[in-house]
């Protein structure tokens, strides 16, 4: 079985950033990640304010930091991570390309997509249910389509829609939560009809999405439209670590100031971690923190064989 320092899950910006101090440091690592590297970068369209970058489409920051990670010697490896557990001090990782046995390990794989769970929207994923605007977008030019959502990402995704579909319903289950200047670009855009303390109750359509059932102060209606947008929740993805029993806020983990997890050589950063903002810029900052202090951790282990 390989065996290195550290070894890093997820090539996101928290990844790719960790892997940069780790490489620099010139101790062994592994970068994994089941996608293309940059994670959520793929799914953005326009980024504003990530500092020195004054705007940049999220698909080309993910090519930045790759060619940027590729040049100083970081490798790549492409792979899902199903399992880790404790084997003594080490840490065993159990990937479908392959098993691995690492000193430390940096955890840094996001969130996904929270299911609504409600008919139809399982059996017409891909058929007009869509969970990312930027990857999708462009197959309802001139369409209608739905956003549902109430959190920054759905209100940039909804602007984002507006220049491509013909309108979009936006859907608001709850209170929004975005900045102001998001908020009133959205409430600038003509073709975008926005429908407060709405809920969905199912998916309509057989072959494909052709409209939803809503719920609206207490009334229930259809509306017609041809793509749903579901980007109402998020979820922590660090199932693969259940048998670590970490400390953890509803799967989010918890980690101290030095990103350290309640478990020994276990280290955590970006938005996978339990905390209020997830952006680029902190998961970046927090992946720095990570990173020196799996070195630190490696050395002291080092130092004490
Ligand atoms: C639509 C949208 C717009 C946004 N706009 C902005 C913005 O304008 N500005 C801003 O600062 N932030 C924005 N954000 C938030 C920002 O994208 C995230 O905070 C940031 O990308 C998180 O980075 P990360 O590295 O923690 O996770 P991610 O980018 O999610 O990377 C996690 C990686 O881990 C991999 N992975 C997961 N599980 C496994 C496994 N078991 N095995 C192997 N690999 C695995 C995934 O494939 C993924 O590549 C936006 C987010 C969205 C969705």
């Amino acid at each position: 079985m390989e065996k290195m320092d550290c070894f890093i899950i997820g090539a996101g910006i928290a990844g790719i950033t960790a892997a940069i101090y780790l490489k620099r440091s010139n101790l062994s690592s592994i970068l994994m990640d089941k996608d293309a590297p940059g994670g959520k970068l793929n799914n953005i369209h326009r980024i504003d304010n990530y500092p020195g970058v004054p705007e940049i489409a999220g698909p080309d920051l993910a090519m930045r930091l790759y060619e940027q990670a590729n040049s100083l010697g970081v490798e790549f490896t492409y792979g899902s991570v199903s399992e880790v557990k404790k084997e003594g001090d080490m840490f065993h990782i159990i990937a479908d390309v392959g098993e691995y046995l690492a000193t430390t390990l940096i955890v840094a794989t996001g969130i996904e997509n929270k299911k609504l769970g409600v008919p139809g929207e399982a059996a017409l994923n891909g058929k007009g249910v869509s969970y990312c605007a930027t990857c999708d977008g462009n197959f309802f030019k001139g369409k209608d389509v739905v956003v549902y959502g109430f959190k920054d990402h759905a209100v940039e995704d909804a602007i984002y829609l507006s220049s491509l579909a013909s309108t979009v319903h936006m859907l608001i289950p709850e209170p929004l939560e975005t900045t102001e200047a998001h908020e009133n670009e959205l409430k600038g855009k003509k073709n975008v009809v926005l429908h407060e303390n709405t809920k969905i109750l199912s998916v309509l359509g057989e072959d494909h999405v052709r409209g939803v059932l809503l719920e609206k102060e207490g009334k229930q209606e259809e509306l017609a439209c041809e793509g749903l947008f579901q980007l109402y929740g998020e979820k922590s993805s660090s199932q693969f670590l259940a048998s670590l029993g970490l400390d953890t806020n509803k799967g989010f983990i918890r980690v101290d100031a030095s990103m350290a997890t309640s478990v020994p050589g276990l280290f955590a950063a970006g938005d996978v971690i339990d905390k209020r903002l997830r952006q680029l810029v902190n998961a970046a900052g927090e992946a720095s923190v990570a990173a020196t202090s799996a070195i630190a951790y490696i050395h002291s282990k080092k130092k004490a064989a």
